[in-house]
């Protein structure tokens, strides 16, 4: 394999590091403090320079006005913007748009990529993804109470979802739900897109999640779909194609959000050796003259190195070979890169004592909010015990 940057690929990184730390990194303070849709008129701003300078939408496919970078590409994009909350979205590839623009992409009909995909990609709308139940397991999904029924031409939904991440003030919601209850368990449900404003989609509440109940871009809501009525054109691929559709979503997203994490991982690590170096805790000495804060930042280091090459390996597989020739390698950086993360922004918060708790910093948002890593897409036992399947029967 061969990681080698082209000169176009380090020109537009070197331009996307400048501009989180020229434009971004001073809009955290705002992000840590205020309501998201209050940062909307700044950030409207800040995305109309980022299509100046071409580079909008790097992962999407250059015919939709995308940069059309392949995943490795894509990956390390993905990680110079992760160190900023606001990077992904400020440059048209967060999610859950970037997946719905994939399948959009891939399974829409004509007029489905019209109306819901242009605007998608040019960040005009938003959208969402509803699969997860309150009540039945999102680690084996194919257990789903949501129906949707045939009525005349149309579909008529009735569920309850959560954790419809980006709900609040999306366009439309891209829903799954069982259309043949007969079926085998994979092609019982279909994606179907629903408007957000058709009568019977009820956005109950944006979930307080650690301590934040959130709004727009940056919320998770609890849906009632009641007696919702869309036309059966809606449906997205196939009827029953919903479960494999999911699957091909998922297995790009796991690199965009593997290096998203690894660009945490990245800005927690500086974070971590600046307070190491600047904070005295004894006369005439710094913290990170410790040997045991020195070892915390030794293992940073070489876990980051160790998680950041899994996972461009496992993006260079599927450029090369497609996802399903990747598939362990992807349970392995999911799992992976999630404890990393979640162990470097840590050390970090404990190297920052009390200032680590408050949201002076980005570590306790980090903390509170990216521990999640290890439950959505997957929760790590499920990849863990998918993975040790796989490899086990190599040796049977
Ligand atoms: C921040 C966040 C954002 C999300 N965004 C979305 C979204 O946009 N759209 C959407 O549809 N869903 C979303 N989800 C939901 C997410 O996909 C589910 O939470 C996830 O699939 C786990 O499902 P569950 O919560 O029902 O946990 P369960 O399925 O009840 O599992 C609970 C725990 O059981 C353990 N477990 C599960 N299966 C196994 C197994 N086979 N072997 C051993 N242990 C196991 C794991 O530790 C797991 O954490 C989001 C979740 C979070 C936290």
């Amino acid at each position: 394999m061969d990681f080698s940057l082209s000169e176009k690929t380090q020109t537009v990184l070197g331009m996307i590091d400048d501009f989180v730390a020229r434009e971004l990194m001073p809009m955290e303070e705002d992000f840590l403090r205020l309501p998201f849709d209050s940062l909307m008129p700044e950030i409207e701003k800040k995305r109309a320079k980022v299509r100046q300078m071409g580079l909008w939408a790097p992962g999407h496919p250059k015919e939709l006005g995308g940069m059309g970078l392949d995943l490795v590409g894509l990956g390390l994009v993905s990680e110079a913007l992760g160190g900023t909350p606001l990077g992904h979205f400020v440059f048209g590839c967060h999610a859950p748009d970037a997946g719905n623009i994939e399948i959009l992409h891939e399974h829409g009909t004509p007029e489905q990529k019209e109306r819901w995909l242009v605007p998608l990609v040019a960040g005009e709308i938003r959208s969402c993804f509803s699969m997860t139940e309150v009540e039945l397991p999102g680690s084996n999904p194919v257990m789903m109470d949501t129906t949707a029924v045939k009525d005349g031409d149309d579909y008529v939904i009735n569920g309850q979802k959560w954790y419809t991440t980006a709900a609040d003030g999306a366009a439309f919601a891209v829903v799954m739900a069982v259309t043949d209850a007969e079926a085998p368990p994979h092609r019982r449900a279909s994606m179907i897109i629903v408007p957000t404003d058709t009568p019977g989609f009820d956005l109950v509440r944006n979930i307080s999640v650690m301590g934040h109940a959130g709004e727009g871009w940056a919320s998770h809501a609890e849906i009632l779909y009641h007696s919702c009525r869309v036309p059966q054109s809606n449906v997205l691929g196939p009827e029953g194609s919903g479960f494999a559709i999911a699957q091909e979503r998922l297995a790009p997203g796991r690199i965009h959000h593997c290096m998203r994490w690894i660009g945490i991982c990245n800005r927690a690590f500086d974070l971590m050796c600046d307070r190491a170096n600047s904070r005295t805790i004894a006369p005439g000495k710094v913290l990170g003259e410790r040997d045991i804060v020195r070892a915390w930042i030794a293992e940073s280091a070489a876990e980051i190195s160790a998680a950041r090459l899994m996972t461009l390996h496992t993006a260079w597989k599927i450029d090369q070979q497609g996802w399903r020739a990747a598939q362990q390698d992807i349970s392995m950086i999911k799992f992976t890169v999630a404890n990393t993360m979640q162990r470097v922004v840590d050390r970090a918060l404990q190297v920052h004592g009390g200032l680590g708790m408050t949201d002076d910093t980005l570590l306790a948002f980090f903390f509170r909010h990216e521990r999640a890593a290890r439950i959505y897409d997957g929760a790590d036992e499920v990849h863990k015990t998918s993975l040790g399947r796989r490899v086990l029967r190599r040796y049977a």
